[in-house]
């Protein structure tokens, strides 16, 4: 399988994130993809590429153009006016009710305050390479995408910083650019079919699931932590199947906490299900493996058996597939099940024999 990848992750490495009223040491860290990509490079059914440039169109088709412009300049601004901290977090948000019956919200003239305006959590902050790494992470992601369209029948995409959580005009949850939702867009533009995301990641994709609900040419399925429990709390239901047009093509299936390998494969099923019921010829995966019973942030019970199983029964669709990395955060086992999970797509067997005593 042919894996993309850029060293360009690694400038953006955040120290913190804000949680419970302090901050603690970052999640969402350089190392995760590092960790990937020694397990893949330790097996030789894999080979690396760098991504090519896009460029800002593919962006700008799924998200507001003024979201991009703000994160390119933030840093510079940031710093430019005098600000001194090392990471940029927002302390301020613009919820519908501060302006409540007041007229239309305007833009703060400094970083301090119009970061309110994009970011919606305090786990996602902004650090002096965040802008260079999110941009290699969309190019990454299309890179994967254009080798699967020139007939791989599987790619992976490397992607850091993740994507899923990052909506049409607003970005939080570790995510900036919606990688996902951006191949998904060049996919239905450049093969004229329909096109199916499958989100396998603990936490709900609100950021994927907003910028298609209204369309019918994009199928969302996604497996997650139910959000009575589970961030992000405000998306995610199994009630919300779409809008308009998009009604019918939204499918929520929340998990329950402690889920079993058992339990998740049927969810799995259903979403499957669906995807072989949709038109077109792709897939597109967002793969988080913090569903993994020992993950931090995760309140699952997967072993890593399981991503063999998802992988292959993904692969049994028949569909040309574009896998993207999301989230995932027991670092020490996360190279070995994205392994896992891709073998399993690929057609090779399971091999637990990498897998560290930790
Ligand atoms: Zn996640």
């Amino acid at each position: 399988m042919r894996v993309v990848h850029s060293p360009r992750h690694r400038s953006h490495d955040p120290k913190h994130e804000l949680a419970d009223g302090e901050a603690i040491d970052a999640y969402e860290v350089p190392e995760r993809a590092e960790s990937i990509r020694r397990s893949l490079a330790a097996d030789g059914a894999f080979t690396f590429e760098e991504p090519t440039e896009h460029g800002a169109e593919p962006i700008t088709l799924v998200h507001d153009p003024a979201m991009l412009a703000f994160l390119e300049t933030a840093w510079h601004d940031w710093v430019s006016s005098g600000e001194t901290a090392d990471e940029i977090f927002p302390d301020t948000f613009v919820l519908p009710a501060l302006r409540e019956g007041m007229g239309p919200v305007r833009a703060p003239g400094t970083v301090r305050g119009a970061v309110g305006m994009w970011c919606f959590d305090t786990a996602t902050p902004m650090v002096e390479g965040t802008y260079a790494a999110a941009r290699a992470a969309v190019d990454v992601a299309l890179t994967a995408m254009d080798l699967a369209l020139g007939g791989e029948p599987s790619t992976y995409g490397l992607c850091r910083p993740p994507g899923h959580h990052a909506a049409r005009a607003m970005f939080g949850g570790y995510c900036f650019f919606n990688n996902a939702a951006i191949v998904a867009e060049q996919l239905t533009r450049q093969t004229g079919e329909p096109v199916a995301i499958l989100d396998v990641d603990y936490h709900h994709g609100n950021g994927t699931q907003q910028i298609f609900y209204g369309r019918a040419d994009v199928l969302y399925v996604s497996l997650h932590g139910d959000p009575d429990r589970a961030y992000p709390y405000f998306a995610g239901f199994a009630d919300e199947t779409g809008a308009d047009a998009g009604e019918g093509a939204n499918l929520n299936l929340p998990l329950p906490l402690g889920c079993s390998n058992e339990e998740y494969l049927a969810h799995l099923d259903r979403g499957l299900e669906a995807i072989a019921g949709f038109g077109g010829s792709t897939l597109v995966v967002s793969l988080g493996i913090d569903t993994y019973g020992r993950d931090p942030i995760c309140d699952l019970a997967l072993t890593t058996e399981v991503y063999h199983e998802v992988g292959r029964r993904v692969a049994a669709l028949g569909r040309t597939t574009v896998v993207l990395q999301e989230g995932g955060y027991f670092v020490p086992h996360l190279g070995e099940n994205v392994r896992t999970w891709l073998r399993g797509l690929d057609g090779g067997g399971l091999d637990l024999s990498a897998l560290p005593d930790v």
